[in-house]
């Protein structure tokens, strides 16, 4: 086999490498993207079901201020469509039952609505504190990487209502535990999304578009005009370099000859590469503290969307099963009725263990009791992937922090290692761990590159997206009760203030 050469060696064929190998190709360097798998996409892949049509298995929301998305999808004119929330949402906490229309729990108890409304507005008060890119720079950074979110929820919220509501929310954004993961790091991903509702809502949130026919489509299309510069089933063993160039070496023989690298691959599979100089220490340590999260993504597929009928959108978060979360999927022009769900951290590592068809009755059986209607129980089909087994991932959707790790080495995350550059989702600044963060940390590290080469200035490197002028933002209205209701805690002080002056004066009256 000829040995490949180019001027930029990019491993990995997902969004990010992809996206770092078309901005270098446009800006006139050669590339080769060395991809380990069959085919591109990494985190996002559409299944094409011979039944159930296209279904994204991986990655596939995204929403306003996601503005690198909405660009690529333009460029490559792909249709997108909003997921449905017409109708009611079910919240089924602890045997409890609501539905509700708008954009949060509409939760019947005063103090657990106190309590929601304050642990939203703290967490984003916060996470503003924390400055994208740079989090270790916040100023109680050592103090939010010292503790775990689960901690701080516990501390913040008095109802078990909220705890519960808030562990949903977190095991969904994180495919994790909360005891898992620093708060430093929590507050980080909800400031790089903009706020909490921004991250975690459906309408005018992440979660409020798709593509039609999947989102893998953003890989194929510019994988389609790189053309033969993307080398599929080509996993890279070893990274060499010295002053004259890099060498990269692939398990199939590929010897790919070149000036840079981008490295677009999971931060912690990097310890499978070798590299010849090693990792500095930092980053050598950096590799082995970023696990990835635990998710099975499925799909149930039914005759038709017959809970549309009962006003219900098909969407719930309850605790009563293996899925915290799950959506309508059928299809925008009503084929293929679907819920997607996702099996989460602990009920994931749990659930792996059973098989594909017990998964499968588990979750009709959940969902019969959520939507409290029998004809889940009949469904046509059901697919799933269990992304912990993927040898390529390690797990989704993305890296899990503990505490600590951000402050001892968050800076190595994006620092070069002579001419390696790494790019992925995890190392951006913005929307880092979502497709949209993904494109920012290709095209950076290519920037990188293109610097290095004096093609560009240093102070283009980062770059601000423009908004979409198709799917602009619109501002979460914020009430000004929602601003200024009291926390439980201020309650209770009250009440328990008020108390002890009452008893104080009827001292004073008993003693005349
Ligand atoms: C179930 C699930 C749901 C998700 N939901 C959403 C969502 O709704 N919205 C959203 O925005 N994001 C979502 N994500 C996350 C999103 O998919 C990722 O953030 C994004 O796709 C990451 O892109 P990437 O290019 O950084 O990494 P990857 O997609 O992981 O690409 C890395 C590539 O490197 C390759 N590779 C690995 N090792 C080697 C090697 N040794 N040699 C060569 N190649 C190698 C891999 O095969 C892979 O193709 C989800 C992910 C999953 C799995």
């Amino acid at each position: 086999m000829d040995d490949i050469h180019v001027d930029v060696a990019v491993i990995g064929a997902g969004i990010s490498g992809l996206s770092a190998a078309c901005l270098l190709k446009k800006s006139g360097l050669s590339v080769a993207v060395l991809e380990a798998r069959d085919r591109v996409g990494g985190r996002t892949y559409t299944v094409k079901h011979p039944t159930h049509g296209s279904v994204d298995v991986g990655g596939a929301y995204f929403g306003p201020t996601q503005n690198r998305v909405f660009r690529l999808i333009k460029e490559l004119g792909l249709e997108v469509y909003n997921v449905n929330e017409e109708y009611r949402t079910v919240l089924y906490i602890h045997g409890s039952w609501s539905a509700y229309k708008g954009r949060l729990p509409c939760l019947r108890n005063p103090f657990s609505y106190l309590d929601q409304n304050n642990a939203i507005r703290t967490i984003d008060k916060m996470a503003a504190q924390v400055p994208l890119g740079a989090p270790w720079k916040a100023a109680k950074a050592k103090e939010w990487d010292s503790i775990t979110v689960q901690e701080f929820i516990d501390s913040i919220c008095w109802t078990r209502e909220v705890k519960r509501i808030m562990k949903i929310f977190i095991n969904t954004l994180f495919s994790s535990e909360g005891h898992q993961l620093s708060l430093l790091y929590f507050l980080q991903y909800i400031h790089g999304g903009q706020n909490f509702n921004r991250v975690s809502l459906i309408t005018n949130g992440a979660q409020e578009k798709k593509v039609v026919g999947g989102t893998q489509q953003l890989s194929e299309g510019m994988s389609d005009w790189l053309g033969a510069d993307v080398h599929l089933s080509s996993p890279v063993t070893s990274v060499t370099q010295d002053d004259a160039g890099a060498i990269v070496h692939t398990v199939d023989g590929k010897v790919v000859k070149c000036t840079y690298v981008i490295s677009a691959m999971p931060l912690t599979l990097l310890s499978r590469v070798r590299f010849s100089p090693p990792l500095p220490g930092l980053k050598a340590q950096l590799i082995q503290r970023v696990p990835m999260g635990s998710v099975i993504k499925t799909n149930l597929f039914y005759s038709t969307p017959f809970w549309r009928e009962l006003d219900l959108s098909g969407i719930a978060m309850s605790d009563n099963g293996p899925s915290a979360t799950c959506f309508d999927d059928t299809k925008p022009d009503g084929s293929h009725p679907s819920i997607i769900a996702f099996i989460l951290a602990d009920q994931c590592r749990s659930l792996s263990q059973l098989t594909k068809e017990e998964r499968k009755q588990k979750l009709c059986q959940q969902y019969a009791e959520t939507f409290k209607c029998k004809k889940f129980l009949e469904p046509v089909g059901y697919v799933e992937k269990n992304w912990m087994e993927d040898e390529y991932s390690g797990g989704c959707y993305s890296v899990i922090l503990p505490p600590g790790v951000l402050t001892q080495y968050g800076r190595e995350i994006r620092k070069p290692h002579h001419r390696l550059y790494f790019a992925g989702t995890e190392t951006a600044t913005e929307w880092m761990g979502f497709m949209d963060g993904a494109i920012q940390a290709g095209e950076r590290a290519a920037r990188e590159v293109l610097f290095a080469e004096g093609k560009i200035k240093e102070s283009e490197i980062m770059q601000d997206e423009p908004e979409s002028e198709d799917f602009p933002a619109t501002p979460f209205p914020t009430s000004w009760i929602e601003q200024n209701m009291p926390s439980v805690t201020a309650v209770v002080v009250s009440v328990v203030l008020a108390g002890c002056v009452a008893f104080v004066a009827v001292i004073f009256k008993m003693l005349g």
